[in-house]
């Protein structure tokens, strides 16, 4: 049995859907279970539709989602034609339960109704590409993922009750094996136990297709991408990015953490825990090798390079030129959760702490005015975090050209450099 995932790019268009089936029909035969997200940019459109509701802008909510249905079922139509009926009575009933609940006045928290909204992207996608399948002889069952994947009520960032899906994953997913290769579910979401929807976090269905391996357990997890491989640097941003085709799981919780999109940070640890290899593969090119990611120790890597920019550097100064020692700095922690931001990087020196966060306004703002009841606070906005990892002089050169470096933090593998 393999875990299959499929993201957002690999069905954002009629030929897309047709690939994967394409790619799912040619490796059936070895028990797939097929995790989809959202099709295309389906998650943004419905964050606005919640934001749209949330705001009291009921008819604008209502005609936003208008554009989803009609975008989701114009798709359709294209993908399927004896299953188009069917097809369209399980859309329609999803877009009832949706529009129900526009239609009556915000009385919970915000994080509840995004919930609620934006977990219909998966189950559109997922229905979509099953009823496809169907339509070309490929008799796959699709699962309401919220039966399965049970989660606490932390809308929005939920955390997984692992005792229960395992369960759940035991006595309903894996008897379906029996009479289908194929089993497709979504990602990203699960529900409470009082059957309310919940989220696991932007790009969470990497993470999803984690739980499922690990829960299975499966042979392997393949993440379908529009990439050829994980790469040691973002193309868009270097046209020398070259591939690498293998990597531990250690490296890459490394480059999540300093911010490589390669893959959602939560996905390495169920996997790595039961050893399940990862592979990273090309839906567009599904014959190139892609990347395996796996507990074997990999040597000789390329100087690996994540760009993040607009950073800000808040230096927080003890205001009588004491030292800053435990207490005052326990404060500031303190604070950083409060506010839920956490530095990229933090550097001590004897009177100050520097640490460097994404800059959303907002936040940063709130956290200047508080910190500033302990500390002076001198505040840097636009800034630039580069992170290598296996550095050499050369890259450090040439990405620090015309560059004036306002903070550096060395160790033998990484160095960082906070540049504008
Ligand atoms: N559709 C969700 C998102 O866009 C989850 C995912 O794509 O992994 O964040
Ligand atoms: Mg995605």
């Amino acid at each position: 049995m393999k875990v299959y995932k499929f993201g957002g790019a690999s069905i954002n268009s009629v030929d897309r859907i047709k690939n994967v089936a394409n790619i799912i029909n040619e490796h059936k035969s070895e028990k797939l279970l097929v995790i989809i997200s959202a099709m295309g940019k389906t998650t943004n459109a419905l964050e606005a539709v919640v934001n749209a509701y949330f705001e009291g802008r009921k008819e604008d909510a209502l005609q936003l989602f208008e554009q989803i249905k009609e975008s989701h079922l114009n798709t359709l139509k294209f993908v399927t034609t004896l299953q188009w009926n069917a097809a369209t009575i399980q859309m329609k009933d999803f877009f009832t339960e949706i529009e129900w609940l526009l239609h009556d006045k915000p009385v919970r928290h915000y994080d509840y109704y995004y919930d609620q909204v934006v977990c219909c992207g998966e189950l559109f996608s997922t229905a979509i590409v099953a009823w496809h399948l169907k339509e070309i002889g490929i008799d796959a069952a699709w699962v309401d993922v919220r039966d399965i994947v049970r989660t606490d009520n932390n809308f929005r960032d939920a955390g997984v009750d692992w005792a229960f899906t395992e369960n759940a994953i035991q006595q309903q997913i894996k008897p379906l094996f029996n009479k289908h290769d194929v089993v497709i579910t979504q990602g990203f979401i699960g529900a409470t136990d009082e059957n309310e929807s919940t989220t696991l976090g932007r790009e969470g269905s990497d993470y999803s297709g984690a739980i499922f391996a690990n829960l299975l357990p499966a042979k392997s997890v393949s993440i379908w991408k529009d990439v050829d491989a994980v790469m040691n640097a973002d193309p868009k941003q270097f046209a020398d990015a070259v591939n690498i085709h293998e990597l531990s799981y250690a490296e890459v919780i490394e480059m999540a953490y300093y911010g490589a999109q390669v893959i959602h940070p939560k996905t390495i640890k169920p996997l790595q825990n039961k050893g399940i290899p990862l592979y990273v593969k090309s839906f567009i090119n599904p014959v190139l090798p892609g990347t395996v990611i796996s507990n074997t120790h990999v040597k000789g890597l390329p100087p690996i390079i994540v760009i993040k920019e607009k950073q800000v550097l808040m230096q927080f100064k003890s205001k009588d030129f004491s030292f800053v020692e435990d207490k005052p700095v326990e404060q500031l922690h303190h604070i950083f959760k409060e506010i839920k931001v956490k530095p990229n990087l933090s550097q001590n020196t004897a009177i100050s702490l520097l640490c460097c966060f994404d800059e959303h306004a907002e936040k940063t703002d709130r956290l200047a005015s508080e910190a500033s009841e302990i500390f002076d606070v001198i505040v840097e906005k636009d800034l630039t975090l580069l992170t290598i990892r296996y550095y050499d002089e050369a890259t450090i050169e040439k990405l620090t050209t015309e560059k004036t470096v306002v903070l550096t933090q060395q160790t033998p593998v990484t160095v960082q450099m906070l540049m504008k």
